[in-house]
């Protein structure tokens, strides 16, 4: 039993991430737009009739912006909570709706729990994946974060959230006051200092991949990233941190039978 994340690429310009298992594929986000989530799958083989169902996390562009597409192209089904479908305009025939907190169960080893979070006038959802007994979280575009959040998040296997900002180069960067303020605000996104303080508290003995996604092209870069969330982990976490950056996939993460993951790894050495 393996489930499998590869991020198909994070950041303003689009988000995407692949969920396998041996009976799904599902994707979490469709803010490409069909000419690019053909390309991008291509690039593992798949093809967009592969994809059981696309999941949204909320309503901007970067996320649900090629919801639709996926449904009047290829007729894929698109999960997503009342306000979001409302919002992307999504087709009502080719649309399920979950609400937050209820078990969303997809084939029959995956399922889904939405987890409310604060962002920016929408109805975000952060995702916990559960499979064969081990749990992926998967958190994108967030202010700041819930005790509720911190609850379903403790103990995931693996864990993706968003690094977006260095907090000193957003201050001293080029945007205006406003766009400073609505990003740092509740309803933004997390500073790099943020998500390692998020991760110290739900990171155990049981996480052992985390992806970093969604790093801002003006006011972050993967190695400042890396280093401050590592500095609040260091003592808790051993496992496997990658950064996920717009132009992907790059790589996978693979939680439960790690066989797979041994020859992933092999091949990539090669
Ligand atoms: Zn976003
Ligand atoms: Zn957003």
């Amino acid at each position: 039993m393996t489930m499998t994340i590869t991020h198909l690429g994070t950041g303003s310009r689009g988000n995407s991430t692949l969920l396998e298992t041996p009976n799904a594929k599902i994707l979490i986000d469709q803010g490409f737009s069909g000419v690019q989530l053909k390309k991008r799958l291509a690039r593992l083989n798949l093809e967009p009739e592969d994809i059981d169902c696309v999941v949204i996390s909320h309503h901007h562009g970067d996320h649900g912006g090629g919801a639709s597409v996926v449904q009047s192209k290829w007729n894929i089904p698109v999960l997503a909570n009342e306000r979001t479908a409302l919002e992307l305009g999504l087709n009502p025939e080719l649309t399920k709706y979950f609400n937050s907190l209820d078990l969303v169960k997809i084939g029959d080893d995956l399922t889904l729990l939405p987890v409310p979070v604060p962002h920016d006038g929408s109805d975000n959802v952060a995702f916990v994946a559960s499979h064969g007994g081990e749990r992926a979280a998967i958190i994108t575009d967030l202010g700041s974060w819930t005790d509720e959040l911190i609850t379903h998040v403790r103990g995931c296997e693996h864990i993706s959230i968003e690094s977006n900002y260095d907090h000193q180069r957003l201050v001293s960067g080029p945007y205006p006051y406003s766009l400073k303020d609505r990003i740092t605000g509740r309803g933004g996104h997390l500073s790099n200092d943020q998500t390692g303080q998020f991760l110290a508290e739900v990171c155990t003995e049981a996480t052992r991949t985390i992806t970093l996604t969604h790093l801002s092209e003006k006011n972050n870069m993967p190695h400042i990233a890396e280093s401050t969330v590592l500095y609040y982990i260091e003592e808790i976490f051993s496992g496997d941190l990658k950064i996920s950056m717009q132009d992907g996939p790059e790589f996978s993460h693979y939680i439960g039978d790690t066989t797979k993951r041994v020859e992933a790894e092999k091949k990539t050495a090669n």
